[in-house]
């Protein structure tokens, strides 16, 4: 029997308490296999993911088309956890404190 991995969002089902609408079909993260990149303390994994909210010209990557929407998201709800809009927690909180 094969088994079929489980492919998920790594935000689906995140309640934001404030109304910002996020279109969550567009997500260039939507199909990835292991969500938990977003949600990695390894730099090398933060960096994977933040290449796929940001793109990469040298991989070969468009920039998820939803990144200012999800990065907004996370400002707006203040969300600790995870890479939103290509950006760390503690990159979300300098920018904050800027
Ligand atoms: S910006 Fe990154 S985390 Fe946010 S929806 Fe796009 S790919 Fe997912």
């Amino acid at each position: 029997m094969t088994r079929v991995k489980v492919v998920r969002n790594p935000y689906d089902g995140i309640q934001l308490p404030k109304p910002l609408k996020l279109d969550m079909k567009q997500a260039a993260c939507r199909p990835y296999r292991r969500p938990e990149l977003w949600f990695s303390d390894d730099e090398h994994e933060q960096a994977q993911a933040k290449r796929v909210c940001k793109g990469s010209w040298l991989d070969g990557i468009e920039p998820c088309p939803i990144a200012t929407e999800c990065l907004l998201a996370a400002l707006e709800n203040d969300i600790r956890d995870g890479i939103w809009g290509g950006l760390t927690s503690r990159q979300r909180t300098n920018l904050k404190n800027r």
